[in-house]
């Protein structure tokens, strides 16, 4: 299929695309990577009257350390975090998760900002973006509105973003000291949508978990920042201690059956996800199996 005639302009300037926005309302859609969007045209699922394509922005795109924060241009491709030595120092967590995120030749156009306006529950830099408690940047023609990542999913593809709004960056904290990562999901192949998938940040400390972040996908209608980490901060971690974290996240999720698995598939698969991240973050694999 092919998508629905529409007119299409190439912002000059975040302003320009602003004001494209503005101009034709909710009949307008921001054009970044296009590895989203086009095929969601194609299919005819959307049909907007012009697309504004911000793709040749540089402004938007590169990845930089200010002080403790690092910061993502929106525009920065999937295969530039995928290289970045800032990223490997300061968010490894993106860069494990990127390569899962379709294949070489989406991630060469693919955006960090298409990505996360898109909002899919499936994705893994959404997640990755909760676990890291990052902020997003977002400017109108009223200004710069900053929003706890947290906040910013409202539902399968549903954000905080209005349609007269550009997602420009992201925000994260540099890796404090003592912290490690987790990333993996269950997919058909590799390359596909997750069936389930974890993204965390820990910091672990005297052996035990003086911070830890578990950011599910694939579990809901947007990522989940689950709150079964709590209950394993600042304890020792033995069985029983898992076997409660296990139960509080079985309250949290509200998994979708599809034709990839059934919501009791999905359950089960988070839980078993919940225990080796755990297992890895201490290096305790007896936990895995025990
Ligand atoms: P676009 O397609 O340009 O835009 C996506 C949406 O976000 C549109 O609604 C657009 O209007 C909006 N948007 C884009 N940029 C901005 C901005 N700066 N401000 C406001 N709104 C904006 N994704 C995964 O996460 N995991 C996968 O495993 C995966 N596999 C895929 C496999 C295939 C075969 C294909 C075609 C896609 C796959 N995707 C996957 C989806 C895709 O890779 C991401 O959603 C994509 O990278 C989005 O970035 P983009 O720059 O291409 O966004």
């Amino acid at each position: 299929m092919k998508a629905a005639a529409f007119a299409y302009a190439r912002a000059t300037s975040v302003v320009n695309a602003l004001e494209l926005l503005a101009a034709h309302g909710d009949r307008a859609k921001v054009l970044s990577g296009g590895q989203s969007l086009m095929p969601t045209m194609n299919l005819r699922l959307i049909s907007p009257d012009i697309v504004v394509d911000i793709g040749g922005l540089r402004e938007l795109r590169g990845i930089a350390v200010k002080g403790d924060v690092l910061v993502i241009g929106a525009l920065t491709r999937h295969a530039d975090l995928l290289n970045s030595p800032e990223v490997a120092a300061h968010a490894p967590l993106l860069r494990d998760a990127v390569t899962h995120v379709a294949h070489p030749a989406i991630r060469n156009r693919g955006t960090i900002g298409g990505s996360l306006a898109h909002a899919d529950p499936a994705s893994e830099l959404p997640a990755c973006i909760v676990a890291l408690d990052a902020t997003i940047v977002v400017r109108g023609s009223g200004g710069e509105r900053r929003i706890a990542a947290t906040e910013f999913f409202k539902g399968i593809y549903e954000t905080a973003l209005s349609s007269q709004e550009l997602l420009v960056a992201v925000e994260i904290p540099v890796a404090a000291e003592g912290s490690t990562f987790f990333f993996q999901e269950y997919a058909r192949r590799h390359g596909d949508y997750a069936i389930v998938g974890l993204a965390a940040h820990a910091v672990v400390r005297d052996g035990m978990f003086a911070d830890l972040r578990l950011g599910f996908f694939a579990v809901g209608d947007r990522p989940l920042l689950a709150s079964a980490a709590r209950t394993l901060v600042d304890v020792a971690i033995t069985s029983a201690a898992l076997a409660e974290a296990a139960v509080t996240l079985a309250s949290e999720l509200d998994p979708q059956e599809d034709q990839q698995a059934s919501s009791a598939m999905r359950r089960h698969l988070a839980k078993v996800l919940l225990v080796r991240c755990v297992a890895t973050l201490l290096s305790r694999p007896e936990l895995a199996t025990g």
